[in-house]
């Protein structure tokens, strides 16, 4: 006889969709949680005869699935939704990054950033990639809202004035006050090769190197930001990563919209992930990333929603959907990026861009406890044939149920847990009327 296990909380009865190499999808499931770790997964009697829980959850009618990687964002652009629509990448620039000057404070980010944390919660999102100033501060307000955040210090030359040797520094010692942080995930940041100048990349490259993290730039996002490359270095901002020696295993590219054949096959060869945006490609007019290309050449892919004032939303139900039809539309083949393809980008691939697939991405004994809760019972996710086909065709972000984070519930019932929603909610438009009347 087994000894029954104790357990902290039983979800039982759902469709356990576990994302785990077999790809396993257990009609009638359970998952069991303790320490903040999954500890079991699997079919509902099995689970439910292991374990004697403290606290039970009945998931019947709703899918049990890991949470989604919004694998790049700006979450505090928030700040900013709408206010620069329907103009190109470099006008959108010059228009919001005055505004930035002015307006992203360090209160000002961590107000920003909570509206996306709950943004983000309620539509079953449980990590995000952020880039934005201010990173300590959406960190630690990170950490009391109990998100996962894979963030760090971002090197934009433009607007800092830091000298290189204080960015290398300051860099490391975001990295050793978080690298062991349960909820943190540090990183290293460049804005992009337009943005920065090569001293800069190599003090990135060297601070990634030493530190052992994942470095992450926007390369590739517009036909004119590789024309100006070439014009300038007479290589692509691919290209002049390679030369740098900035590609590996552990660098996330954002959007790389404007790829060569080459191109495709060196960040294969090297093991490069991409995280593709396309929601902001298609609004800022930057062009449809070569994904199925990239996928077929073996090169991981995530899917990030990209900042709020370039999508306008944070929903990346509608990320996985767009970027599954995109492909079949541009290749004329519906056969092209399938549900299961879609889904496992936007889990288990955004994991693995932010050198987290050890511990998220997937239901498998031993991983976080990052998960939600799809309901089935709405009419959009009426009658259910094939429930990966729903997850990606069907569902809609205000269809979560319930998201955990490391082990925490933090939304249920339609009520997020930790975050004061209404107070967050009436301090942005505070500030959004104080943007107007001094623009
Ligand atoms: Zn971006």
């Amino acid at each position: 006889m087994c000894a029954v296990e104790n357990v902290d909380l039983l979800i039982s009865g759902g469709i356990v969709v576990t994302m785990d190499p077999q790809e396993r999808i257990f009609p009638n499931g359970a998952v069991a949680v303790r320490d903040s770790k999954l500890c079991r997964v699997g079919p509902r009697e099995e689970v439910e005869k292991a374990v004697h829980p403290k606290k039970v959850i009945d998931a019947s009618g709703t899918v049990i699935m890991p949470g989604l990687v919004n694998a790049h964002t700006h979450a505090a652009m928030t700040l900013f939704r709408g206010l620069a629509d329907d103009i190109p990448l470099k006008p959108w620039l010059e228009k919001i990054w005055p505004l930035e000057l002015k307006y992203a404070t360090a209160q000002n980010v961590v107000l920003g950033s909570k509206l996306a944390f709950a943004e983000m919660i309620r539509g079953g999102t449980t990590t995000a990639a952020d880039m934005y100033w201010h990173f300590y501060e959406s960190a630690e307000a990170a950490k009391q809202v109990g998100f996962r955040l894979f963030t760090g210090t971002v090197a934009l030359d433009a607007m800092d004035g830091e000298t290189t040797q204080s960015l290398g520094k300051n860099m490391r010692a975001f990295v050793d006050l978080y690298k062991d942080d349960p909820l943190i995930c540090p990183s290293i940041q460049v804005h992009g090769t337009y943005t920065v100048s090569k001293e800069t990349l190599l003090v990135a490259k060297s601070a990634a190197r030493e530190s052992g993290v994942v470095f992450t730039t926007h390369a590739s996002e517009t036909r004119q930001e590789v024309e100006e490359m070439i014009a300038q270095h007479g290589m692509t901002p691919i290209e002049y990563l390679d030369e740098i020696g900035l590609l590996n295993s552990k660098t996330l590219l954002a959007h790389c919209v404007h790829l060569k054949d080459k191109e495709i096959s060196l960040l294969a060869q090297k093991g490069t992930s991409v995280v593709h945006c396309p929601t902001s490609n298609l609004k800022l007019g930057s062009g449809i990333a070569r994904i199925s290309d990239l996928l077929k050449a073996g090169v991981n892919v995530a899917i990030g929603t990209d900042g709020v004032a370039s999508n306008n939303d944070l929903n990346m139900w509608e990320e996985m959907r767009l970027a599954a039809l995109l492909q079949k539309g541009i290749h004329f083949d519906p056969t092209v990026l399938p549900a299961g393809q879609a889904l496992k980008m936007a889990t288990l691939g955004g994991a693995k861009a932010l050198n987290l697939q050890d511990k998220i991405g997937s239901l498998i004994p031993g991983k976080r406890a990052d998960l939600i809760q799809v309901d089935l019972n709405t009419s959009n996710m009426t009658p259910v044939y094939d429930v990966i086909s729903h997850l990606v065709y069907a569902a809609n972000a205000s269809d979560v149920r319930m998201t955990m984070i490391n082990g925490e519930i933090l939304y249920q019932n339609q009520k997020l847990l930790t975050i004061d929603e209404e107070e967050i909610k009436s301090q942005v438009r505070k500030l959004s009327e104080e943007m107007l009347q001094k623009d």
